[in-house]
C-alpha cells in the first residue's frame, strides 16, 4: 500500500492507495498540536502495511537533504508547528522510503500525473486561498533549489487607483498580501463567497494575478498553469485573468492558446493528496 499525508494548516488529509493510486481509505484530521494530530495520523496508518509514503506539507519547510533540519516545518506563523520535525517523527514510526515536499508542489505533481496537466512534462500550480502558494514541475520533476519556491510573495506593480495596503505580515503588498482570500475580504468587507460576480474587485484580483502568471511564465515557461484554492471557485476570474495576461504579454512570447493555458484544477481538493500518493509510488520504484 502507498501512504500519503497532505499536511495543511487547518487539516491533515491522510490516505492509502494501491499501486494504481486508487484510494482505499482517506481521512481528514483537524490540525491541533503536533502531538495530538500525529497521534491520529499514526492511528490511521498503523492499520495498513505501508511500503512508502509521500508527504506534502504547509510551510515553509526544510527540503534540503544536507541540512540538519531537513524534514522540519520551519518559520510557519502557526506557533505550535514552528521548528517541528514532522518528517523525522513519521520516519521514526514508519521505516519506509518517504517523499517530502510542500503541499503545493504535491498538488502540482498530482495535476501533472492525473489532472489538468496530464501528458505534459511541465506545469505550474497556484493556489489562491488562505494564502497564495505555487509549485512548478519542470522536465517531469518538482522544482527545488536552495529551498522551495515561495511564489505567492513576489512583487507586482500596483494598480494606480488601488490604495489597499496589503496584508502580508512580511511584505505588505506582495501577491499574497493583495489577492489571497483574507486580503480580498479585507478589501471589500465581506466574505469571499458573498462577493457578487460583477463586483469591481474581480478585475483588481485579475490585474494582480495576471502579472504574477506573466512572471512565472517568462521565467519557467510552463506548458499549463493550473489555478486552485477557494478564491478560484469564482469562475468569472478565469476569462478576466486570461485577457489581462494576454494584454500584458503584448504578443512578445507566443503563449499556448489561453483557454488551455490557464485552467482550473481538475482534481479539485484532491490534487495534493493524489500528488503525495504519486510521489510515494515513485519512492517505491527508486
Ligand atoms: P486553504 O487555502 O486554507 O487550503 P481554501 O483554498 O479553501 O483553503 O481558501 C480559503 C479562502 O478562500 C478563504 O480565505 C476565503 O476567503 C476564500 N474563499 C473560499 N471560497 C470562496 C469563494 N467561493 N469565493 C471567494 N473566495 C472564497
Ligand atoms: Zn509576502
Amino acid at each position: 500500500m502507498l501512504g500519503a499525508i497532505e499536511a495543511g494548516g487547518t487539516k491533515f488529509v491522510c490516505a492509502v492507495s494501491d499501486d494504481q493510486l486508487n484510494i482505499v481509505e482517506r481521512i481528514s484530521i483537524p490540525t491541533e498540536t503536533p502531538t495530538e494530530t500525529l497521534a491520529q495520523v499514526f492511528a490511521f496508518f498503523d492499520r495498513y502495511p505501508i511500503k512508502s509514503m509521500g508527504v506534502g506539507s504547509f510551510g515553509p519547510i526544510d527540503i534540503n537533504e544536507a541540512s540538519a533540519t531537513y524534514g522540519y516545518i520551519t518559520s510557519t506563523p502557526k506557533i505550535k508547528w514552528q521548528d517541528v520535525d514532522l518528517l523525522g517523527q513519521l520516519k521514526a514510526r514508519y521505516d519506509v522510503p518517504m517523499a517530502w515536499t510542500t503541499d503545493v508542489n504535491a498538488a502540482a505533481y498530482g495535476e501533472l500525473i492525473l489532472g489538468a496537466a496530464n501528458g505534459k512534462s511541465s506545469c505550474l500550480y497556484l493556489t489562491i486561498g488562505t494564502g497564495v502558494g505555487g509549485g512548478a514541475i519542470v522536465n517531469g520533476e518538482i522544482l527545488h533549489g536552495f529551498g522551495h519556491p515561495e511564489m505567492g510573495h513576489i512583487k507586482v506593480k500596483r494598480m494606480e487607483s488601488d490604495e489597499f495596503e496589503g496584508i502580508c505580515p512580511f511584505h505588505g503588498d506582495c501577491v499574497e498580501g493583495l489577492v489571497a482570500g483574507p486580503a480580498l475580504e479585507a478589501r471589500v468587507g465581506m466574505k469571499g463567497q458573498q462577493v457578487p460576480e460583477n463586483h469591481y474587485v474581480w478585475r483588481t484580483q485579475a490585474y494582480y494575478i495576471a502579472q504574477a502568471l506573466m512572471n512565472y511564465s517568462l521565467v519557467l515557461s510552463p506548458e499549463v498553469i493550473v489555478l486552485g484554492g477557494g478564491v478560484m471557485h469564482q469562475q468569472q476570474l478565469f476569462p478576466l485573468i486570461r485577457k489581462e495576461l494576454k494584454r500584458l504579454m503584448a504578443d512578445y512570447v507566443a503563449l499556448p492558446e489561453m483557454e488551455a493555458f490557464v485552467v482550473p484544477t481538475m482534481l479539485g481538493n484532491n490534487s495534493g493528496i493524489i500528488g503525495c500518493l504519486a510521489l510515494a509510488k515513485e519512492k517505491n520504484n527508486k
